[in-house]
């Protein structure tokens, strides 16, 4: 990503991302092309995987302590499911509570119209103002999967990100590569060589000690926050009974965006709905030790439409579908929707551990970024790397077992596999050489006869096997050899050592 521009905030040079850059489900490069290029950075990969095994370690600590835990992961798919099935009639709920209690309701069908609203509203909270066109933002996935900087950076609009993993990522001009942990690909080195390049007043004796960093960036944040007029936020649940909305943190700088400023948007998915108050207890025990591997957040920060002289006064939900009701009518892809976005699954991936999240050119990245991707941004064929991600996964279950809402993402990864190859076929007029395998293999299969001579033709690989295995075959296997290799074929077939034992013709 390259910067196009920068603009002042109360002195500060701001960076402007490129107007323009968006595509942020849809990546350039198929996953294993992108993922070869990953794996050859070793920083890249230590950093990875020192990170992943630390909260790794956090999460199953403080999940083992909760005896209920698979009565909890029970309980939030269930109420997931429920507010699937009931989506439309909860979302009305949602907005006659939310604007009985002065808050404006805004619907946005995708990323466009999401942005445009977003857009107009910031430029409606005041006139040509410094102040106005600068705002602050909580971090938000759902502004990042619509690419809401990019677009607000074309009308001329900063946005400053205040989270602090959020904020290294945007003054490095870099993507962020983890839900949770968007630094997570950077170290505390690189993380100081960012700060004393990009962040405007810093000391010069900056360490590379924890603490300092963090203070570093406080400063830097505080006189942005004290001065923001427009905040941005995205929403990890809304209540529908109470239109109540809620955003969990562990740093504060959320709390400061959703109380200081006069006017607050927050760009919601339409999934993000629990029916009650009630429900919000599942997810709040849920969530956080999933996450950051903690047994509650620091900030649970819940906001109901205006209060006259405390906090926002100007207050608006922006409900974002951008795909969401695509997934919907899938009735097994669906699931995915359960998704509360605690990044445990990408924490236990084998894949993600050595790839990191860049290489999956979507701001969901890991299993189920494989899963969501797709069905929110469609799988076009043609070499589309979107769909490519279906198949980023050795599908081993690590990511099942961690799910708090208990999303089978295997499943759902071979439920997507299976439908790519169904677009393919219905695509592509000549049968492809993986096509014409099957078929072949399936023929085989149907006769005991023919089994029995494939089985029998294959033993002749053995002439090609060293070490007991094939490196090498000659093309069209070539493809397949390229990656990984085969055992030899052993001496005997299974009927022939069986036949030897009982008795049995062969
Ligand atoms: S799929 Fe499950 S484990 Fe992965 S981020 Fe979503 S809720 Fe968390």
């Amino acid at each position: 990503m390259t910067r196009a521009a920068s603009s002042t905030f109360l002195g500060m040079p701001v960076a402007l991302p490129l107007a323009g850059e968006r595509g942020t489900l849809r990546g350039e490069h198929p996953f294993p092309e992108a993922a070869r290029a990953a794996l050859a950075n070793g920083q890249l990969r230590r950093n990875l995987g020192h990170a992943t095994r630390t909260i790794r370690g956090k999460r199953a600590a403080v999940v083992a302590e909760v005896p209920d835990w698979e009565e909890l992961r029970d309980a939030g798919a269930a109420v997931k499911d429920d507010v699937l099935a009931r989506l439309p009639e909860l979302l009305e709920q949602f907005e006659a509570a939310f604007t009985a209690r002065g808050g404006h309701v805004h619907w946005a069908r995708d990323a466009d119209e999401a942005n445009r609203i977003v857009t107009e509203l910031i430029t409606a909270a005041g006139s040509e103002d410094d102040l106005v066109r600068q705002v602050v933002k909580v971090k938000s996935m759902a502004t990042q999967e619509i690419g809401l900087n990019e677009a607000l950076a074309e009308a001329g609009i900063a946005a400053v990100e205040t989270d602090l993993a959020e904020l290294i990522v945007q003054l490095a001009d870099d993507k962020p590569s983890h839900i949770l942990v968007p630094a997570i690909h950077r170290n505390r080195a690189e993380i100081r060589r960012i700060f004393l390049e990009h962040m405007p007043g810093v000391d010069p004796a900056l360490t590379e000690e924890p603490r300092v960093l963090a203070m570093a960036a406080r400063a830097y944040l505080r006189r942005t926050f004290l001065a923001a007029r427009v905040a941005i936020s995205g929403a990890n649940f809304g209540v529908a009974e109470t239109g109540t909305l809620a955003v969990v943190e562990s740093e504060g700088n959320g709390r400061m965006c959703l109380t200081l400023p006069q006017t607050l948007i927050t760009v919601m998915g339409i999934e993000k709905l629990v029916p009650t108050w009630r429900d919000l207890e599942v997810f709040l025990q849920l969530l956080p030790r999933s996450s950051t591997g903690e047994r509650m957040n620091p900030y649970t920060s819940l906001w109901t439409g205006v209060v006259p002289g405390d906090g926002p006064q100007d207050v608006h939900v922006v409900l974002l579908d951008n795909g969401r009701t695509a997934a919907l009518a899938d009735r097994v892809g669906r699931a995915a929707l359960r998704c509360i976005r605690c990044s445990a699954c990408l924490n236990v991936c084998p894949v993600y551990e050595r790839t990191g999240g860049h290489a999956y050119g979507s701001v969901y990245p890991g299993p189920i970024g494989a899963v969501l991707t797709p069905q929110l941004a469609g799988m076009h064929g043609d070499d589309d790397p979107v769909d490519t991600l279906p198949y980023a996964s050795s599908l081993c279950g690590a990511c099942y077992e961690v799910c708090p809402v208990k999303i089978d993402i295997p499943a759902l990864l071979v439920h997507l596999r299976a439908r790519h190859v169904e677009g393919e076929r219905a695509r592509r007029r000549l049968p492809t050489p993986e096509r014409m395998a099957m078929a072949t293999a399936a023929w085989g299969m149907r006769s005991p006869g023919r089994f029995a001579a494939g089985e029998r033709s294959m033993r002749a690989g053995r002439l090609l096997a060293r070490g007991g295995r094939i490196r090498h075959l000659p093309p069209p296997l070539s493809a397949w050899t390229a990656s990984r290799d085969l055992p030899a074929p052993p001496q005997q077939t299974f009927r022939q050592w069986w036949a030897g034992r009982s008795g049995t013709p062969s």
